[in-house]
């Protein structure tokens, strides 16, 4: 069998289980299938791309855009100015979405932002009951525990357990407020600025602050 012939043969919707010679020229490896979702995200790419529905350059872009340009660095920077300066963490609260383009961060998911602070007597948890909803200006994608089911479900019903779960027990006189987001409305929790940071400029408290943080699964650790 010729390696035309064996792509040929690819096309074919059939099944590997029959019995055929496996001796001839493969230039791939059956070993390594690749799983599931990757196989039918790749032949969904390939059918809007062969219709023209969409240009793999674009797909590209999109993807690189919220893989590494938007993302929990972005939530960061907004946090470290708000800690720096009291009075954009003033316009921060009450006028979130302008206060949060003012750094360059807005757009798709990000159109009605409510930023809540924690304090000393206050812990904010954010979650999407629905689904997962999220503040990609902010944060980028959201992590896959935050779309689970469990999250979801239990973020509502007993917040100070799951926080517990994630490494965080809060005293009994910290009030937990759980905020469900929803397809109009995405939280930024702004956490409380750890002790020992005084004299900080803003780049180094950008880099301490974690994307948990600013779901409100985590504080802020000391440095
Ligand atoms: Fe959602």
């Amino acid at each position: 069998m010729t390696a035309q012939d064996h792509d040929d043969h690819d096309d074919h919707d059939h099944d590997h289980d029959h019995d055929h010679d496996h001796d001839h020229d493969h230039d791939h490896d059956h070993s390594d299938v690749p799983s599931d979702i990757a196989l039918r995200v790749k032949a969904l790419e390939s059918l809007l791309v062969e219709k023209g529905l969409v240009d793999p350059a674009a797909l590209d872009a999109t993807i690189d855009y919220y893989e590494r340009q938007v993302g929990p660095r972005n939530g960061a920077r907004v946090v470290a100015r708000a800690w720096s300066d009291p009075v954009y963490k003033a316009r921060l609260l009450a006028t979130p979405t302008a206060a949060i383009a003012e750094l360059g961060y807005s757009g798709a998911q990000g159109e009605n932002m409510i930023v809540v602070e924690n304090t000393p007597n206050t812990h904010n948890l954010v979650v999407c009951t629905l689904c997962s909803c999220y503040p990609w200006p902010v944060l980028g994608l959201p992590p896959a525990w935050y779309k689970s089911y469990a999250y979801r479900a239990r973020a509502v019903i007993e917040p100070r357990a799951v926080l517990a779960e994630f490494g965080l027990t809060l005293p009994d006189d910290v009030a937990v407020r759980v905020w469900d987001s929803t397809a109009e409305i995405r939280y930024l929790v702004l956490p409380e600025r750890p002790p020992g940071t005084d004299g900080l400029d803003e780049d180094t408290l950008a880099a301490l602050v974690t994307r948990d943080a600013m779901i409100g699964v985590a504080k802020v650790p000391t440095p």
